[in-house]
């Protein structure tokens, strides 16, 4: 029953793409990754394309994120910044790739490339750019790659207007993952558009305010039992569980923020069938939902449209 209702809003909101097209007014967002640490093939590492305007931007860089923009044809030159919202590995095992790849392989980025990130992002760009120093080395004196390409400008953000240009507009605001802290969610407004970004998070307060009425909300989810089902020792299990959001807290949340779309990405453990999300979300929540899935774009104008890729990625 649930399901049935999920295919039917999903494929209404198929049918609203195509009558929504007006580009430049709107935000698209596509989920690069869905995931979290476990390696499996349909959900890569958490990653999420924002593109306002003309301008793009990658939202944390887990596993396999280069291969995602690539499968959609997004330049690693074209993309203005990378913002994350902590330092857990997979929200930045990918960030080498994209960085490093990017820049070397033709035609690579040749211009510097900012990073936004809690306390602590700055340090982390300085070890990388220190532990891959030789092959910076290499690749600028023997394959000739821009100089200027390799270069990062990290910026340690707290709750601040971090981007604010072209009518793009890049909020910054903590969230609750401790003891990860400091934890952040971004807000993008544009055009008179807005979407909320979760990061990583327990139910947090700030986090509703900052997306009270947004257009979308892209929330983290855990279910506990995939855990117990991939044989984690509870007590191990308890302190996972502990700084993220079940199926029905999240449905709390979207009951209380009231996005015009609600969308599960990070979605963990990755093995999560839809009903281990959707039963639980629906015990709390009843307004729109999608669950995510890697090289799902969400276009955000008059009305917010989802349109899934053709078949299971990769
Ligand atoms: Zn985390």
């Amino acid at each position: 029953m649930l399901t049935t209702f999920f295919r039917i809003f999903a494929a209404l909101a198929i049918v609203a793409l195509d009558s929504s097209a007006a580009q430049g007014q709107q935000i698209k967002v596509t989920l690069l990754g869905t995931g979290c640490p476990p390696a499996v093939m349909n959900r890569f590492g958490p990653s999420t394309l924002v593109e306002a305007g003309n301008q793009k931007f990658v939202f944390d860089a887990g596993r396999g994120a280069l291969q995602r923009l690539t499968q959609l044809g997004v330049r690693w030159q074209d993309v203005q910044g990378v913002f994350l919202t902590h330092l857990h590995s997979d929200h930045v095992v990918g960030f080498p790739d994209l960085w490093l790849t990017g820049w070397l392989i033709v035609p690579g980025r040749s211009v510097p490339l900012p990073v936004w990130g809690p306390s602590g992002t700055s340090r982390m760009m300085a070890h990388l750019e220190q532990a891959y120093e030789y092959d910076i080395r290499v690749r600028l004196a023997n394959d000739r790659a821009a100089a200027d390409g390799v270069k990062l400008l990290p910026h340690d953000i707290g709750e601040e207007i971090a981007y604010d240009r072209g009518g793009v507009k890049i909020t910054a605001f903590e969230v609750d993952h401790a003891p990860v802290k400091p934890a952040l969610g971004y807000r993008i407004d544009y055009a008179g558009r807005s979407v909320v970004l979760s990061g990583d998070t327990r139910l947090s307060e700030n986090l509703i305010r900052r997306a009270q009425g947004v257009d979308l909300l892209v929330h983290e989810v855990f279910v506990p039992e995939t855990l117990q089902r991939a044989g984690v020792p509870p007590e191990r299990a308890k302190n996972i569980v502990d700084y993220h959001l079940t199926p029905e807290q999240a449905g709390e949340v979207f009951t209380r923020a009231k996005p015009k779309l609600a969308v599960y990405s990070h979605i963990c453990m990755p093995t999560a069938l839809e009903q281990d999300l959707l039963i639980p979300t629906r015990k709390t929540y009843s307004g729109p939902l999608e669950l995510g899935e890697d090289l799902m774009a969400i276009e955000v104008a008059d009305k917010v449209s989802v349109r899934r890729p053709a078949r299971s990625s990769p």
